[in-house]
């Protein structure tokens, strides 16, 4: 058999390499910042049009390149970064692989302008897709300038998987982000479409960090700093009360590269220990120094994962570092946030006046007796129901033993309930009573005729919402309700922009937007169903939703909005519900559309047929 195996041409390794290096242009942006601020810039500018699909532009003041470096930067393996293996370990470079421009130019079209001070002019060099276009003298102020366009122009595959603008903005925004956190002396800017989303002047990390996120950041920040043999630490922690719904501000830097690791940031969440509310997530900003011996970045093509030699002294040292900067600045004793939510009244209920219950008392109540008297049961008095209402009535349910001890009529309860509910809040509107009790403060229980209905009360309320939300955006605005005093609060100039784009739909389901603008918004009327201090973390929600996963399209843009505001504003498991709530919920729920799926596509109800029963008791 003839020899079959040969050699790749250049052009095909590269665009395989390019395959590793750049997913998407958040990937060609990173490469390229990191080569400027390997060139010793003071200045780099980022001009991206079309979420850098069509154009990626970065210019720098840094050293530039001579002639012929000019031409061999797009060799594949050319590096100016190290020489030996053994460099690998005392790097104090962002880049050294020499794989970057050579994919990025395998896979789109690329011109750089560059010069060094000596030189008199500079050099432009155009290629596509690995082929050198042209190559010409020109004038270019000293430092680099490389403009990406195209991106996969020869890999439509690659095209169509990238995501939506919004979505691919956001990743360049956080590549962005992380570059200029790691580097506060250097000066950045970005301009997406024309419009200016970031200006940073030179500065130090905790300025830096308040002019990426918004001005209202610097007083949330503790803090830290930690010299030791193995590592030295800086930076920053948010105070708890101000965590994220979403995991969006967490940052490690290891010798000013930003980097991920799974590990550390449970030793953060570790320091936070019992401060932080559930499905909340710290914002850190740490700064860790170590011996370039003791880490091994090249594990991941794009450097975000490295190997530490000692992690688990890491670990430590990081946690009583942030666990000690949490108890000097007072952060810690002082805090209690836990709201209790069963004091919260369910949206739905809010503007409902209640009538003030009548106080009876069971003159046959005695505490030390363990069996309650029969015939208050049976004799249906409302006096001793009343007493036992809500918790000895729930537990009747979940507790085998108090049913056997006590003997309870069922009927009998279901009856009482109505009565009392229906004195309590003096309104019937709920039409036909069927009776309903919760379960573990999860699911409402409910009888049918042929046996009984568990509903989950989330994921009713859920869907309830949804529809109810999706039909204000559509057809026939909500009222709102008007603030005494407009709110306001703060963004950063992406999550303005995402808000712009949603205002309308927004405004249909009752926020009244006195004004949306760099870095802050003011609203000044709420949709009736949420009180002012969710709508906070609402908006926070929503905008992690959309930046998750942004539709372009009109419906499935009205769809998640929906989707999203609906999953905030429902009830959650855990919340106690009255019977009029409950009910309130069963009836709403059978109203909908669509009563028996989520609009997550979950189970909302389930039944137990009497057969079925019947069958357990065969
Ligand atoms: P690496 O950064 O791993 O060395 P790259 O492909 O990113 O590989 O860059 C190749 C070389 O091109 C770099 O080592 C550097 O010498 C040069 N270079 C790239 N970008 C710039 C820039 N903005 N200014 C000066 N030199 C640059
Ligand atoms: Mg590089």
């Amino acid at each position: 058999m003839s020899n079959i195996i040969q050699l790749l041409p250049d052009h095909v390794a590269n665009q395989i390499a390019a395959g590793e290096v750049v997913q998407r242009p958040a990937s060609v942006i990173k490469e390229l910042l990191e080569n400027s601020i390997d060139a010793k810039a003071s200045r780099i500018q980022v001009v991206i049009k079309d979420a850098g699909k069509t154009l990626i532009q970065i210019v720098d003041d840094g050293q530039g390149m001579g002639l012929t470096d000019a031409r061999m930067c797009f060799e594949r393996h050319a590096t100016s970064k190290i020489k030996l293996a053994d460099d690998l370990f005392s790097l104090k470079t962002k880049g050294f692989r020499g794989e970057a421009l050579a994919s990025i130019a395998a896979i789109a079209h690329v011109e750089l302008k560059t010069k060094t001070e000596e030189d008199e002019v500079g050099t432009c060099i155009k290629i596509e897709g690995s082929e050198v276009v042209s190559q010409d003298p020109c004038v270019t102020p000293k430092g680099t300038s490389i403009c990406v366009k195209n991106l996969f122009y020869n890999i439509p595959a690659r095209r169509n998987f990238l995501k939506s603008d919004n979505v691919e903005t956001r990743h360049i925004i956080d590549e962005f982000q992380r570059v200029a956190l790691a580097h506060p002396d250097i000066s950045f800017s970005l301009i997406h479409n024309g419009s200016e989303l970031f200006q940073l002047p030179p500065t130090n990390f905790r300025q830096r960090i308040t002019n990426i996120l918004g001005g209202k950041t610097n007083e949330k920040l503790v803090p830290v700093e930690e010299d030791t043999e193995i590592v030295k630490i800086s930076g920053f922690v948010g105070k708890p009360e101000f965590a994220k719904k979403s995991r969006g501000e967490q940052f490690f830097f290891v010798n000013n590269r930003f980097i991920k690791s799974p590990y550390l940031n449970h030793a953060v969440v570790a320091s936070f220990d019992g401060l932080l509310k559930e499905k909340s997530y710290p914002t850190y900003f740490l700064y860790l120094e170590v011996d370039p011996k003791s880490i091994d970045i090249n594990i991941h093509p794009t450097k975000t994962e490295i190997k530490f030699d000692d992690e688990h002294a890491l670990y430590a040292i990081l946690k009583s570092a942030i666990k000690h900067s949490l108890g000097q600045f007072n952060v810690a004793p002082v805090l209690d946030f836990e709201r209790d939510s069963e004091l919260d009244t369910p949206y739905e209920f809010k503007n409902k006046d209640a009538s003030a219950p009548q106080v009876e008392v069971d003159r046959n109540f005695n505490p030390f007796q363990n069996e309650y008297p029969k015939q208050s049961y049976s004799g249906g008095t409302t006096q001793s129901f009343r007493r036992e209402k809500p918790a000895q009535w729930e537990s009747l349910y979940s507790g085998m033993q108090q049913e056997t001890e006590t003997d309870v009529d069922i009927k009998q309860i279901e009856f009482e309930s109505e009565e009392v509910t229906g004195n309590l809040f003096g309104s019937k509107e709920e039409g036909p009573e069927k009776s309903t009790f919760q379960l573990q403060k999860k699911f409402i229980v409910s009888t049918l005729k042929s046996g009984i209905l568990v509903i989950d009360q989330h994921r009713a309320h859920t869907r309830i919402l949804y529809e109810e939300l999706l039909k204000n955006i559509t057809v026939s605005a909500a009222v709102s309700q008007q603030l005494l005093f407009p709110l306001r609060l703060q963004f950063n100039n992406h999550e303005i922009e995402m808000l712009k784009d949603l205002k309308e739909s927004l405004e249909q389901t009752g926020f009244i937007f006195a004004e949306i603008a760099r870095g802050e918004v003011e609203i000044t009327g709420i949709p009736t169903m949420i009180s002012e201090s969710e709508v906070q973390i609402l908006l926070e929600q929503l905008l992690a939703d959309f930046e998750k996963d942004v539709p372009d399209n009109g419906f499935s843009q009205t769809d998640l909005l929906a989707k999203s505001l609906a999953n905030s504003m429902a009830v959650r498991s855990g919340t106690l519900l009255n019977t009029v709530e409950q009910q309130h919920i069963v009836n709403k729920l059978f109203a909908c559309k669509e009563p028996g799926l989520s609009p997550f596509n979950k189970t909302v109800f389930t039944t137990v047929s009497v057969d079925e029963l019947d069958k357990k008791f065969a």
